[in-house]
């Protein structure tokens, strides 16, 4: 594989040199080129950016060097890889997918970033990604790039000394996308802390099985959102909200508990008069679901542990739009918010109107017991149900 590096801090790049990707590049494998942007720039300061058009604060890299460092680098069959906190998010399927590629071209931006014209030209001459390394702003390009980097080279075949143990690492696509175990070495005991005894067993089967629970349970507590999502029967996938959902959530909040209001012949029902600021409010302190169809966010459900002991799995403001109830959808995303419960959770509770009776059955038929004897809000009635192991 080659690698071409555009920057204007090529020292950025010695680590380069160092571990597993400077032998990489000693025996062949790896093919490195660190080059200087300035080198393309013609005046006597060598400048590389400029005042933005249209004014805002800071500088723009101009387009001049970058043209004539991507005529002399890219080739056919480069893929040009601009660093940038505006694109697509960088994780392991697309450090695979970059790993099958023969030329990776790295244009490390700077400043403002790049002039918008270089990267719509790039795409006329190679395949080009626009590539996060995730939701927070760097200062440059280069440690995207060398962390892009490190993680693509070590998928390359014959780079690693032993390939199984990329298969069992966590994100890998053949673990399921799972979080690791947690791995131990000797001692067997250190500072009062022993090993796992099945660990010691020597039994395969039951290390393997314990390896594989330990994944699920990290996962599930760390990292729920990497756990696959549940889909309805026709395949559309139930899916965690982000923050740019508040809108439509308060829209569909709004709808379903109009309803909510008639049936029980009142108007105090929080969900009803929540802001846009309280919803996304309740964004960040709730793990919820929602369900979108064409695009449009059609039902949504949400969860959070609750209680002294932080065993009970709260679950709430299920909400299908009015045109879509009775599909069967308030359920699915029922049973799916029950299934995502945190391994702390061992009951489920939930309010709905006294008078929502249509409510009620759903959750009884989904084995909730009404329970007259805790607390409710007014007007409505709280459920319970032991969860299954
Ligand atoms: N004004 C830009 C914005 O708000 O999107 C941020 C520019 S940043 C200070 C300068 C350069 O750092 C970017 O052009 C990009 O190359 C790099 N950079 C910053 N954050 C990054 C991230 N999260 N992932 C990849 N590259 C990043």
């Amino acid at each position: 594989m080659r690698l071409d590096y555009l920057t204007i801090f090529p020292d950025f790049f010695a680590p380069l040199e160092l571990s597993l990707p400077g032998k990489a590049a000693a025996s062949g494998l790896l093919d490195l080129g660190v080059h200087d942007l300035r080198q393309w720039a013609h005046d006597r300061h060598r400048t590389v950016d400029d005042t933005p058009y249209g004014g805002g604060a800071g500088m723009v890299m101009k387009p001049e060097p970058w043209g004539e460092a991507l005529a002399e680098v890219v080739r056919p069959g480069s893929t040009v890889v601009f660093t940038t906190p505006s694109g697509e998010r960088f994780d392991q399927r697309l450090a695979e997918e970059l790993s099958t590629r023969e030329h990776l071209v790295f244009a490390c931006g700077r400043y403002e970033g790049i002039d918008q014209r270089v990267i719509d030209h790039a795409r006329e001459i190679a395949e080009v990604r626009e590539i996060s390394l995730g939701d927070y702003v760097l200062n440059g390009g280069e440690v995207a790039a060398l962390a892009v980097t490190e993680a693509v080279v070590r998928l390359l075949p014959g780079f690693m000394g032993n390939a199984a143990s990329l298969v069992e690492e966590s994100h890998a696509a053949e673990s399921g996308g799972l979080l690791e175990y947690p791995v131990y070495t000797k001692p067997r005991s250190w500072e009062g802390r022993d090993v796992p005894d099945v660990l010691l067993s020597g039994d395969h089967g039951a290390i393997a099985r314990w390896r594989r629970a330990e994944a699920v349970r990290r996962t599930a507590q760390r990292r729920p959102d990497l756990l696959s999502p549940s889909v309805l029967d026709d395949g559309t996938p139930i899916v965690r909200a982000v923050p740019g959902d508040a809108g439509e959530l308060l829209t569909l909040q709004r709808a379903c508990w109009v309803q909510e209001a008639v049936a029980n012949d009142m108007l105090a029902i929080p969900a009803l008069h929540e802001s846009l600021d309280d919803v996304r409010a309740w964004l960040g302190e709730w793990d919820t679901y929602v369900v979108r169809r064409a695009g449009r966010l059609v039902a949504a459900v949400r969860g959070r542990l609750e209680g002294e002991a932080g065993d009970t799995w709260d679950i709430g403001r299920i909400m299908v739009a009015p045109d879509l109830q009775g599909s069967g959808l308030g359920r699915v995303l029922l049973d799916h918010i029950q299934a995502v419960a945190p391994p702390a959770a061992t009951s489920y509770v939930l309010f709905t109107g006294a008078a929502s009776a249509r409510n009620q059955r759903m959750y009884k038929k989904a084995g909730f017991r009404l329970r007259p004897d805790l607390p409710a809000p007014p007007g409505a009635v709280v459920l319970t149900k032991r969860r299954g192991r």
